[in-house]
Formats: structure tokens, sequence, C-alpha cells
């Protein structure tokens, strides 16, 4: 019988593997996809740029743990990630800061007093809590910014109005008063300078870890504890009914020029069925010729099949609360990750969720 069975091979499933594998333990992990890294998983396309296959992903936390923990298996490139936003045919910086409000309003706010002032008069003040993603918005930036940069952008990615959906999402962007143009406030914002799939390579090279791809979970073997990081739903056969995912569609480009746009990302909330472009270079630092971009298109699950994200409402919250308590009501059975919990998790979380779930099994046992 097998100790542990890990079910997906993205940061959630590896990082347990890799902790219970040093500390001695005898570990499985299945993955369903050809390769380990889950949606972090990064390769070198034909014109030999280095990109990631499931969208954009840029490294950034607070915590001295997971970089701690990482940097065994990586060094790094610092990288300030920089995002511009498209509306009404100019780029603005985004999140909003004094800049993108002194281009838009076309005003000359020159302290952050003077920010703070002119936007708190923008903002729009509810009786109690923001109660959805608009509401949120509405409160940091008021009508019209919401209406140029969020409105459309928010409704697009998720495929519902953005009043159906939990304040949080929203609640992820910064607001900043100077003219900071980092896309995040994190202490630590890097990239691995071998890339993300190196990491995952490292990780699983144990002598106590077996790995199968092209492996689905369930399997026909016995198992004792399972550490699963597979949506949420599909484990228990969908019996309460169906988890929202929304899902992408990513289109690759090349160029034979040295770059395509100003900086690694640039957001298109209104006119365009994309949410954003991304050119990796700027990210990586490669030195390549020619430069590689991807277009990132949100579509249903039923068209692009890979539940990219959990789609958050109170109804959807409800509903994965529920599965959870199945979940609790087995002692061997342990959710773990973005789609297991149905939360929007960045890497940096999942990371330090699954340290101390390996902590809390090794110390079980
Ligand atoms: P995943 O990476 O999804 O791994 C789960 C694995 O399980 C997958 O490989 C899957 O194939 C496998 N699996 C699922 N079901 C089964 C089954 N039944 N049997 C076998 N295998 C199965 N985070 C950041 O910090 N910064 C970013 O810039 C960032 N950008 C992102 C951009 C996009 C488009 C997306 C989708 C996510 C982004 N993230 C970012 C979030 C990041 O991808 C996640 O936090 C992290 O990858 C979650 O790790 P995980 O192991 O929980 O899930
Ligand atoms: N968002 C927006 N306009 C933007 C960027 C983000 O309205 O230009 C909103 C949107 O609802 C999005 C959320 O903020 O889903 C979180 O954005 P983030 O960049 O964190 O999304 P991710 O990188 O996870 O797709």
């Amino acid at each position: 019988m097998v100790e542990y069975l890990i079910v997906g091979a993205g940061f959630a499933g590896c990082v347990i593997a890799e902790k219970l594998a040093s500390a001695g333990k005898k570990v499985v992990v299945i993955e369903k996809r050809n390769h380990i890294g889950g949606n972090a998983y990064d390769y070198y396309d034909e014109h030999g740029v280095l990109i990631h296959k499931y969208g954009p992903h840029w490294f950034h936390t607070n915590s001295d743990e997971v970089i701690k923990y990482l940097s065994q298996f990586t060094a790094w490139i610092e990288h300030k990630h920089v995002v511009k936003s498209f509306v009404n045919g100019k780029l603005y910086p985004f999140p909003v800061n004094r800049t993108t409000l002194n281009l838009f309003f076309n005003v000359n706010l020159k302290t952050e007093e003077e920010a703070k002032k002119f936007l708190n008069r923008l903002k729009i003040k509810f009786d109690g809590a923001p109660q959805n993603a608009e509401e949120k918005a509405l409160s940091l930036v008021g009508e019209k910014l919401y209406n140029a940069f969020y409105k459309n952008y928010t409704a697009k990615q998720w495929g519902v109005n953005p009043k159906e959906l939990s304040p949080s999402v929203t609640a992820r962007i910064p607001i900043r008063y100077d003219e900071n143009d980092a896309y995040f406030n994190d202490k630590f914002m890097l990239m691995p300078s071998e890339g993300y799939a190196k990491i995952f390579e490292r990780m699983c090279k144990n002598k106590n870890i077996e790995l199968l791809l092209n492996t689905s979970f369930p399997v026909p073997f016995e198992w004792k504890n399972l550490i699963y990081t597979g949506k949420l739903d599909e484990l228990f056969n969908y019996k309460l009914g169906k988890l929202p995912y929304r899902s992408l569609k990513f289109v690759h480009k090349h160029f034979e020029k040295e770059y395509f746009q100003v900086c690694q990302q640039i957001n298109y909330p209104n006119e365009h069925e994309y949410t954003r472009i991304v050119e990796w270079k700027h990210a990586t630092k490669q030195v390549c010729n020619g430069t590689s971009v991807m277009y990132e298109y949100p579509v249903s699950l039923e068209i692009g099949k890979e539940p990219y994200y959990p789609v958050l409402s109170k109804e959807s919250l409800e509903l994965a609360k529920a599965y959870k308590k199945l979940a609790r009501n087995k002692k061997n059975i342990f959710l773990v990750g973005r789609l297991a919990e149905f939360k929007y998790y960045n890497m940096d979380q999942v990371i330090l969720v699954a340290l101390k779930l390996a902590d809390k099994l090794l110390a079980k046992n």
C-alpha cells in the first residue's frame, strides 16, 4: 500500500512531496499532464525564448520562509513587475498611482498628500464594507477610474457581472499615491534565474519520490493518505454540484525584433477580447534574437478545459465550504492548493500552506 499519494505536481504537490521525501517518507506523485510544475511550468519555445505555458507567473512574496525554502532549488534575478493599461488610446501606469491620476484627469498633483486628497474625493462610500468586486473597486478609486480600468476587464476576465464577485477579487490591486509603478507591494519581487521548471525538477529529484506522469486520480492501487491538489468538486464526483472555474486561451506570437512593447505586461480592459499581452524577455532578462509574446483570452471552462481560476462569489464560496466539510469527515484526505481549496492563491501562498501541511503530516507520523 502507498503511504502517501499526492495528486498533482504543481507547487502544492511538489513542495509536500519534497518535504516528506527529505524526511525519509516514500511518496507517489501522480500528474495528469505530461510534465511537472502545474500552472507555473515554463519552457523554451521553438525560437529559443523562455515562456510560461499557462500564463504569466511573476514571483512575489513577503515571506522570508518561502524565499529560504525555494532558494534551495533556485537562484534569483531581481524583477520589478511593471504593468501598463491601455485606455482611450494611451498607456497608463496600473495599479493607479499619482502618474495615472495626473495623466487621466489632466491635473498636476505633486505630492502624495495631494494625490490622496484628490482620490479621496473620487472614492465612493458605502454603508458598511463593500459587498462585491464592483463596490470594492468603487470604494478604492471612484466611478471614472473604475469604468475605465476595472469594469470591463473584470467582466471579461470572469464572464460575470463584477457585482456577482467577491470584493477580494478587486481588492488584490493596490492603490498608490506616489509614482511607484511596481504591480506588487511585496518585500521580494523576483524571477527564478533558470526558470520555474528547473525548481520542480530539483524538488522531485529524490529517491523517495515516485513520479507518474500522464496519470489521473483515481488510481487502481491502494493508498493510506491522500494529498489532493486537483479540483475540489471533481474529488467528490460533483455530488453537491459544479464549482465555477474560469478558463483561458493563450495565443503565442513571435517577432523578429528586440522588443514588442514597452514593458512585460500591457492590460487591455476595453477594446479587445484579450485581457493582456505579456512579453517574456522583459521579465526573464533573457538575451536572444527576436521576442515572443502571449495574448491571454478568458474563456468558459467548457471551451478552455483547464480550470485556471476559481470564480469567487457568495454562492461558490458556500458550495466550496460544503465540499470541504465532506473532506474533513475523511481523516486521511488532505486538500491543498488553488484548485483543491478553491482559493485565489498566489504561488507563495500555496507554498506556505503546503509547507504547513507537510509539517503537520510529519508531526502526526
Ligand atoms: P496547479 O499549479 O494548478 O497544479 C495542480 C496540478 O494538479 C496540475 O498540474 C494538474 O494537472 C494536476 N491535477 C489536477 N487534477 C488532477 C487529477 N485528477 N489527477 C492528476 N493530476 C491532477 N501566482 C503568482 O504568485 N504570481 C503570478 O504572477 C501568477 N500568475 C498566474 C497567472 C495565471 C494565468 C494563473 C492561472 C495563475 C497564476 N498564479 C500566479 C497562481 C499560481 O499558478 C498558483 O498559485 C499555483 O500554481 C498553484 O499551485 P497548485 O499546486 O495549487 O496548482
Ligand atoms: N483588474 C482590473 N483591471 C486590470 C487588472 C486587474 O479590473 O487591469 C481586476 C480584475 O478583476 C482582476 C483582478 O483585478 O481579475 C485581479 O487582478 P490580478 O492582476 O491580480 O489578476 P491575475 O494576475 O491573478 O489574473
